[in-house]
């Protein structure tokens, strides 16, 4: 038998995977590592940090208690070279490997890494399916061929129809394959939210480890990680969002409250990211529990909850692997503004951005709409850069992986690649915050305002943003209506209005 080397990276977490459904091999070894260009490459958070190598730990302990053949190079380890091609050659050496097994990485940077590295290896190389997602990098262009946008609600009929899920036959269930406009209801008063299911993982080991290493990160480093690690744990909390949350999913998806962080949100991104849950057992998951709790849950909720993963998710990979590597590039509106200093303390007057901010440094986690409509919103309206944008929102979240984050940062919320993603930028006024959350209700500022002292700065930007790119965005249907508002406006409140904005603009860091 030929001697096996096989690499796993720290997001490739399937338990499930062929490799490991086959007995173990005493020629195979597995390879795990803690690297320093892993935990360098951005200022990641410490519960990102801390997550990620409890959760491999967790792996590989599991794989080498039923007998397979496991290397764990810890961070500290004194062999570890801090490099993938260093320990790697050097294990080759010692182990007399003969070939090296990799799974396809879903990362662009280290997908031509291992690319190149191939290339200068002397034994054969060979590369697997993570047997992960359901749909294939290029599957956006065996769809719809070749084109310079594509959108999310034609490849997700598409892939419901493939994978049959949710179908009548060829056609939806229910007869609408979307149903958004049932959801977006705000928090009502005194709503009784579940609990949040928190795991009380000890990672002080961790912890220590990365103090004595010095990493730079964001956020605290924890005793504890409330966020599922293990296989068992993910499925618990599948469990738990299936009994508890999915009932109301779809109605608070995008509400947002002082109160709440997670609402209905299911908290897990971090273990399908990591793959230690498949995205087709989760969205199974969701249909079985509505299957058997009809009476209970509407069919809108489930239909939302399998839109984020096989649609958005789904999406967002294929979008990512069309695009890249010119995607990390785009500026649309050409933006240079530096990210506020608040973005790293939450020291702002702004409710809405203290909160969001608040959360995502506490617990590496804001919902969607948090980083969408407050932190992403203000962003886009201030001007920043997107690769300002994109490098704070790929630190801080617990899930976020360069496929799944830049789309949604660059793509989506900063609108950089000029609509190949989002037909328009989602921007909006306070009005949208105040009607989905209950933030305005204690700001220091007075969200019916545009100018004057206490205005609510998202409204004098909202207006700066549009007539600064009147050009760019006027011909776009879906904002012509606004455009009409503005061009209706008086002038000299246009002009006030302006001004508010630019005075604003001058001093973020002050807001
Ligand atoms: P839920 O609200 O419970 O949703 C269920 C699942 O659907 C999520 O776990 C996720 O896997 C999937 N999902 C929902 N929306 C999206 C989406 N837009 N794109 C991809 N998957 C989606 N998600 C990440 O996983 N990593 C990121 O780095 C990331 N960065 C983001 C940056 C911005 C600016 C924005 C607007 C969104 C980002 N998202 C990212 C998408 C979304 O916000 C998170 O997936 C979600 O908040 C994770 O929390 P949850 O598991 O409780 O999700
Ligand atoms: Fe945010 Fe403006 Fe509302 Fe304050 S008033 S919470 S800044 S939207």
């Amino acid at each position: 038998m030929i001697k096996t080397l096989r690499l796993l990276l720290g997001d490739q977490l399937n338990y499930k995977h062929t490799w490991f459904l086959q007995k173990p091999d005493p020629n195979i070894i597995y390879l795990m590592m803690e690297l320093r260009s892993e935990t360098d490459y951005a200022k990641h958070h410490a519960i990102k940090i801390q997550a990620f190598f409890a959760a491999m730990r967790s792996f590989a302990n599991h794989f080498s208690q039923n007998g397979f053949n496991f290397i764990y190079l810890k961070l500290d380890d004194t062999e570890n070279q801090q490099d993938f091609a260093k320990n790697i050659n050097a294990l080759i050496a010692k182990h007399q490997i003969e070939k090296l097994e990799i799974l396809e990485p879903d990362e662009y940077r280290l997908d031509e890494y291992f690319k190149q590295f191939s290339k200068k290896l002397q034994i054969p190389y060979q590369c697997f399916s993570t047997e992960h997602f359901m749909a294939k990098r290029n599957e956006l262009e065996m769809m719809f061929g070749q084109k310079d946008r594509y959108l999310m609600e034609n490849f997700y009929r598409r892939m419901r129809a493939q994978h049959n899920v949710l179908m009548d036959g060829k056609k939806p269930v229910n007869g609408k394959w979307n149903f958004d406009t049932e959801n977006r209801k705000k928090l009502p008063n005194k709503h009784p939210v579940p609990q949040a299911l928190l795991f009380q993982n000890d990672v002080r080991d961790i912890k220590k480890m990365l103090i004595n290493c010095d990493i730079e990160h964001l956020g605290a480093y924890q005793n504890t990680i409330g966020y599922p690690i293990t296989r068992n744990q993910a499925l618990e909390q599948l469990d738990y969002f299936c009994e508890n949350l999915l009932l109301h999913f779809g109605d608070y998806q995008d509400a947002m409250s002082d109160q709440e962080e997670y609402i209905y949100h299911s908290r897990l991104s971090f273990a399908l990211n990591t793959k230690i849950l498949s995205p087709k057992e989760v969205i199974d998951a969701a249909i079985t529990s509505f299957e058997k709790n009809k009476d209970m849950i509407s069919y809108a909720q489930l239909e939302g909850f399998v839109r984020q993963i096989l649609g958005w998710r789904e999406f967002m990979r294929c979008f990512y692997w069309t695009f890249m590597p010119g995607f990390a590039y785009e500026n649309f509106f050409n933006n240079e503004t530096k990210l506020p200093q608040f973005y790293w303390n939450a020291n702002t007057k702004m409710n809405c951005m203290h909160h969001c901010i608040k959360n995502s440094l506490d617990n590496a986690y804001a919902h969607h709409i948090q980083r969408l409509m407050v932190t992403g919103n203000f962003a886009l309206l201030a001007g920043v850069d997107p690769s300002e944008v994109d490098q704070w929102y790929l630190g801080i979240y617990i899930d976020a992986i360069e496929w799944v984050e830049i789309t949604n940062t660059r793509g989506m919320s900063q609108w950089s690649d000029g609509g190949g993603l989002a037909t328009k930028p989602y921007v909006s006024s306070a009005n949208y915050i105040n009607k989905m959350s209950n933030y305005c209700k204690s700001c220091h500022y007075d969200h019916k305002l545009k100018y004057g002292k206490k205005a609510c700065p998202f409204n004098s930007l909202y207006w700066a943003f549009l007539d600064k790119h009147q050009e760019k965005l006027s011909n776009n249907q879906r904002m012509s209506m606004i455009y009409r508002v503005w061009a209706k406006m008086d002038t000299l409140e246009q002009e006030k209005i302006l001004e508010q904005a630019q005075e604003y603009l001058k001093e973020l860091d002050a807001l």
